[in-house]
């Protein structure tokens, strides 16, 4: 199963799996997309044909493979699962696309990963639901032509900028989703309590849901770490307290910043003098991958109003140095 984030252990995906809305309706927050989804779908449905492709880019676990999962069972339509790492060769995109039935939803996570040729046939094959296979290499080789029937592309990516406009073009429809709001958070969390049959007060969700990194896959992972706690130190009772003592205990600050975000400011304040530093030279710094830092460190960062990004490189506002307990330099600008 490779929809789900690297490092996640069995018993992650398990409880992932539980707590998936399996409706439009179930989903939390992301009203617009909701809305213009529901009206895509219900009107593919009345004309009795396949939707068109739908195009999901955000921060992972904003709910992108939810989203695919919801689709595929509002229109009553079997679900396949691949990803962009799986599909280095044309010749593996061919392979999937030949078992394609009538209606398909057809899930590409990590989209922006596939190799060059596989993304040509991809969108020649959202087109023309029909593709020339080339077997054989140098002057024997052939053209198959391949027949697809009608069937739906979910592709979910980091950022939409990160597809070549071509195959960008082929989605009918794009959704961009955003980090959740702490109320939205909230009720995630809650309905997540329900569902594990957990007591929970509300302050105790409030502190778990603005922990939570803007993230429903977060909160989630942060309630059972709480849920053991509580259980082991408390009387089972997800609350205020054992909620505190259990994130600090796990190192979440109270911002929702994990490690590697902490690692990127540190770097950013302390080795760069707040920048402004080039994304790969901040990478290297803290020992992550060039994308992780821009695809999963940064955006929350931004958002949060402590990184910059500047024709010059990224930048700390003075907001980051408070936030690390570090004096605001003189010379710090945004
Ligand atoms: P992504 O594919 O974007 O990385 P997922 O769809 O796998 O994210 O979502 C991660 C987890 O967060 C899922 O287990 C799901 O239960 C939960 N989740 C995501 N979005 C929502 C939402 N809007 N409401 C409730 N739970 C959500």
């Amino acid at each position: 199963d490779d929809v789900v984030a690297a490092g996640a252990s069995l018993d992650d995906r398990e409880f992932e799996a539980a707590l998936r809305p399996r409706t439009l309706n179930e989903l939390i927050g992301q009203d617009r997309v909701r809305e213009q989804l529901s009206l895509v779908l219900e009107a593919a449905l009345a004309r009795g044909a396949s939707p068109d492709h739908v195009l999901l880019s955000g921060p992972p676990g904003l709910g992108k493979t939810t989203l695919a999962m919801i689709i595929a069972h509002q229109i009553s339509a079997p679900l396949r699962l691949t990803s962009g790492p799986a599909i280095q060769h044309a010749g593996d995109l061919a392979a999937i696309l030949s078992g394609i039935t009538e209606g398909d939803v057809l899930f590409i996570d990590e989209i922006h990963r596939m190799s060059r040729p596989a993304e040509e046939l991809l969108y020649m094959a959202m087109e023309d639901f029909r593709v020339d296979v080339v077997v054989g290499k140098g002057p024997g080789a052939t053209a198959i032509p391949l027949e697809i029937p009608p069937f739906t592309v979910v592709g979910a990516t980091t950022r939409a900028g990160l597809l070549p406009g071509p195959l960008r073009d082929r989605f009918g429809f794009t959704a961009q989703l955003d980090f959740y709001e702490p109320a939205e958070l909230h009720s995630i969390v809650d309905r997540s309590a329900r569902l594990l049959d957990l007591r929970i007060t509300d302050d105790g969700g409030r502190e778990i849901a603005g922990r939570s990194r803007g993230t429903p896959r977060i909160a989630n992972r942060l309630l059972r770490r709480v849920r053991d706690y509580a259980q082991v130190r408390g009387d089972g009772t997800v609350d205020e307290t054992s909620a505190r003592a259990a994130l600090e205990l796990y190192e979440v600050d109270p911002l929702g910043l994990d490690r590697l975000d902490r690692a990127v400011l540190h770097a950013l304040c302390s080795s760069f003098g707040g920048g402004p530093v080039g994304l790969s030279t901040l990478a290297v710094a803290v020992a992550e991958e060039r994308e992780t830092v821009e695809e999963v460190a940064e955006p929350f960062l931004v958002r949060l109003g402590f990184l910059a990004r500047t024709p010059r490189g990224r930048v700390a506002t003075p907001a980051a140095w408070e936030h690390l307990g570090l004096p605001v330099p003189a010379t710090s600008t945004t």
